[in-house]
């Protein structure tokens, strides 16, 4: 190694670690704000974000038109949007709702783009009448929407059939998916464009799954370069999202770097041979959020069995329903005794039906009242929490340059019958 290489790897590596100590949310500030804001509570690390959203940026700098679509299903309280936008961000949505979300946060409608699946028609024309960029992802849809609005540009779906997650098995894999429509349907797409004359100013793509493997990735883009050529005014191509995070020590995760640096080539190479300078867009959701969450409980009871140790704490799938709902791994960490020495346990809920959270977990020593921090808990946490066994839905809060910001208030009583109408009832049962 020359003394420049030794030199970059260096800086590199500082780099690295000072970025990592930055991004670092201390125990010790977690602990505090779970005593200010009491348990349950979601902690943000607004640092993280913007550390991600910087990452994702510069792994693709040698495109000169990239656009990072933040897809807010996967956390979309007002100030993370607010705050994601300020980084430069648009946003990708799912529902009109997300969309009046987005716009109340100071996005500009042009900003967003709307991916619904299924969904009528009156809620596309809806959405499209705000200014906001459509996609589309069913044929009958765009005949439709084409017919009658000819002049609004709109964006196709397609569904590449590519198993995501390491699967390089490309022609008819993920053949059953809802989403999209299948790249074996091109040509009924253009003869839809050609009767009604409508304008196609994008195609996109979003597997859905985690990416592990590049190549796997690649051979999606290839798919959909193929069928960019096919439409002629375009202005740009949407890549998606499924990026893998890190879930617990030793993960996989997408090499972003990686996957940056081959794509943007290729990418440039495409651009010439379709003769325009089009905008590379993605849509990254757990990318962004899910390692700057932090879901915050504290110990109820512990538990001793004759099969194992449960602690219990103060919330449920309720709150956090990923590990029932699809097995999703949090890990679990004590850091009201992070010295402490390690043990097996099973942390569950208190909701009235199996709610577990992580089975047989080694966590430092467990005692009541401690606080239990789980990880990974900012993308697809809050936004499918509920108010089942009708508790109240968890307060959130944002820590970003060293200062914590209360975004969500615990709910009250009143939140929880405001829309419930009580209809006063006379009557008796006796036995006849
Ligand atoms: C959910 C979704 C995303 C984000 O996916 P992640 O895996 O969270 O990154 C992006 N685009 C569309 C259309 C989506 O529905």
């Amino acid at each position: 190694m020359s003394a420049k290489t030794s030199l970059i790897c260096l800086v590199k590596y500082r780099c690295y670690f000072w970025r990592l100590y930055r991004t670092y949310m201390k125990n010790e500030t977690l602990i505090n704000i779970a005593k200010d804001y009491k348990t349950p509570v979601y902690v943000y690390n607004g640092n993280k974000i913007k550390n991600q959203f910087q990452r994702l940026k510069n792994a693709f700098n040698k495109v000169d038109n990239l656009r990072i679509k933040y897809a807010c299903k996967a956390l979309s309280n007002i100030s993370i949007l607010s705050l994601i936008r300020s980084f430069g961000s648009g946003l990708d949505t799912v529902s009109i709702q997300e969309v009046h979300l987005g716009i109340k946060a100071g996005f500009n409608p042009e900003d967003i783009i709307f991916t619904p699946n299924g969904v009528s028609l009156e809620e596309i024309e809806s959405v499209a009448s705000m200014g906001v960029q459509i996609n589309i992802d069913n044929l009958s849809t765009l005949e439709q929407f084409g017919s009658k609005h000819p002049n609004t540009p709109v964006c196709i779906r397609i569904n590449p059939h590519v198993m995501a997650g390491g699967n390089s098995n490309i022609s008819v894999g993920h053949i059953d998916s809802k989403f999209g429509i299948s790249i074996h349907q091109i040509p009924h797409i253009l003869r839809i464009v050609e009767n009604t004359q409508m304008q196609i100013n994008g195609v996109h793509m979003h597997t859905g799954s985690d990416i592990l493997d590049i190549e796997v990735f690649l051979h999606a883009a290839e798919i959909l370069f193929d069928t960019a050529l096919r439409f002629k005014n375009l202005e740009f191509i949407d890549f998606g999202s499924g990026f893998k995070v890190p879930y617990k020590p030793g993960d996989i995760e997408t090499n972003i770097e990686e996957l940056g640096e081959k794509l943007s080539q290729r990418f440039k190479l495409f651009c010439k041979t379709y003769g325009k300078e089009l905008k590379l867009t993605f849509e990254p959701g757990k990318f962004l959020v899910s390692e700057a969450g932090y879901f915050l409980t504290k110990v109820n009871a512990v538990k001793q069995t004759t099969s194992t140790v449960f602690a219990q704490v103060d919330s449920g799938f309720n709150h956090l329903i990923r590990p029932m709902m699809y097995g999703s791994h949090h890990e679990i960490v004590n850091i009201s005794n992070t010295k402490g020495k390690e043990r097996f346990y099973t942390v569950v809920g208190y909701i009235c039906e199996t709610d577990t959270f992580g089975s047989n977990r080694k966590i430092a020593e467990i005692s009541e009242g401690d606080i239990l921090a789980f990880r990974n808990a900012g993308a697809y946490c809050f936004t499918m929490a509920s108010n089942y066994n009708s508790r109240f839905r968890p307060p959130e809060v944002l820590w970003y340059k060293e200062e914590a910001h209360l975004i969500r208030k615990e709910e009250t009583f009143e939140d929880l019958t405001q829309n419930q109408i009580l209809i006063e009832f006379n009557e008796t049962v006796v036995v006849n």
